[in-house]
């Protein structure tokens, strides 16, 4: 079978990491007999210096019509002065738009050979913990009114931003929540400020009325704030987590670095049609552009979700997670896992091992 895919490598580290991710897709190709055809695309800074503009229609058009997108990261100081409707991050949300990416997922998973790399204490974290934070894209507080008003009270300016969220929307992510479950470990913690907020209340509503379909999976609530907490109380509670944008923005990021590596770790935006956008959670890491040391593992994991969830191929995205599984068994480590001392391996050499892993 042949795969289309378009590929942003963006800015700063993003063409070393996708290059390596590239080539391991190659190989799985080569091992489970699937063509992977590569469309290179122009986003962010480097489309800012070569267009103008961070993404051009073109781009656009390149990315909708390949069955999914591996994007690296963009921006960068260059690009730091520019207008803010140009800014790189721009290209992002341009993609998404486009793309119709309505649900976000991201896993936050500690791999046992990392353990020491984890701030948690280790009696906490226990059996580690396998979380996937599934958040909604499209709705909330980013994207309602925004604007500003003098205050009546005399306090001068006041900011505002409507949150509102559709059942609509609420009903496509708590599907898509409850649908990885129970390829997972059959539970859903939905998280909302229910006791507050009115969008809360139709969210949670809206979720139990979802769960009714999915009877073998478990569905449990929480209040955002409490969540917070659970997730470095005890980590190890949480399978699915379903939420919405903001507090999605804030816990997945949370859950990331309980982890312990941002190099590590995945994502994915998916569409109704399970086409999708792949990319590592981390950004372009000027800081150590151009050296060949950023860890491209979380851009190799991202295209093992993209086997998974958007074509549909287990068994090669399984084999990558255990050709990285393998390669950190076996003490590989780029240098921001690497402890003080230890033999760093460059991101060429990581992806080579991981490769000969496959
Ligand atoms: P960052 O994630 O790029 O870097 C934070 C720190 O983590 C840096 O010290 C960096 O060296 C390190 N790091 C990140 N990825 C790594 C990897 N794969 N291997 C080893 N070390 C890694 O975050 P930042 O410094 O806040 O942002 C830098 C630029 O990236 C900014 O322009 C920001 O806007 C952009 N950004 C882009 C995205 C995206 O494209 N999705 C996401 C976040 C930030």
């Amino acid at each position: 079978m042949k795969y289309q895919i378009a590929v942003v490598k963006g800015d700063g580290i993003g063409p070393e990491i996708v290059t390596e991710a590239m080539a391991v897709l190659e190989k799985v190709g080569r091992k489970f007999g699937h063509e992977f055809a590569f469309q290179q695309v122009l986003a962010g800074g480097c489309s800012i210096d070569a267009h103008g503009v961070p993404l051009t229609e073109e781009a656009i058009q390149t990315c909708k019509a390949a069955d999914s997108v591996l994007l690296g990261a963009v921006g960068g100081p260059k690009w730091d002065n520019v207008p803010s409707e140009k800014r790189p991050e721009k290209a992002l949300l341009g993609l998404r738009a486009a793309l119709g990416l309505f649900a976000n997922l991201r896993p936050a998973q500690m791999h046992k050979a990392l353990s020491a790399a984890c701030p948690i204490k280790p009696e906490i974290i226990g059996d580690g913990f396998d979380i996937l934070v599934c958040r909604e894209l499209t709705g909330d507080v980013y994207f309602g009114a925004h604007g500003r008003r003098e205050s009546d009270k005399g306090w001068g300016v006041v900011g505002y931003d409507d949150m509102n969220y559709s059942a609509f929307e609420v009903e496509r992510i708590a599907r898509r929540a409850f649908e990885m479950a129970r390829v997972r470990s059959k539970k859903v913690t939905s998280v909302d400020k229910a006791n507050v907020l009115e969008t809360s209340r139709v969210w949670r509503e809206t979720v139990t009325r979802v769960a009714a379909d999915y009877p073998d999976v478990e569905l449990g609530h929480m209040y955002v704030d409490n969540a917070a907490m659970q997730l470095v109380h005890n980590p190890g509670q949480f399978d699915v987590i379903l939420t919405g944008n903001l507090f999605g923005d804030i816990l997945s990021d949370e859950a990331s670095m309980i982890t312990g590596s941002i190099g590590m770790l995945p994502s994915a935006s998916l569409n109704e049609s399970g086409r999708g956008m792949y990319e590592p959670i981390h950004g372009s890491a000027p800081d150590i552009a151009g050296q060949g040391i950023a860890n491209p593992i979380a851009t190799i994991l991202s295209c093992a979700m993209m086997l998974r969830y958007s074509f549909g191929l287990k068994a090669e995205a399984d084999a990558i997670e255990a050709a990285v599984e393998k390669a950190l068994d076996d003490g590989h480590r780029t240098r921001d896992l690497a402890t003080p001392g230890e033999k760093a391996v460059s991101t060429h050499e990581m992806g080579e091992i991981i490769r000969g892993n496959l």
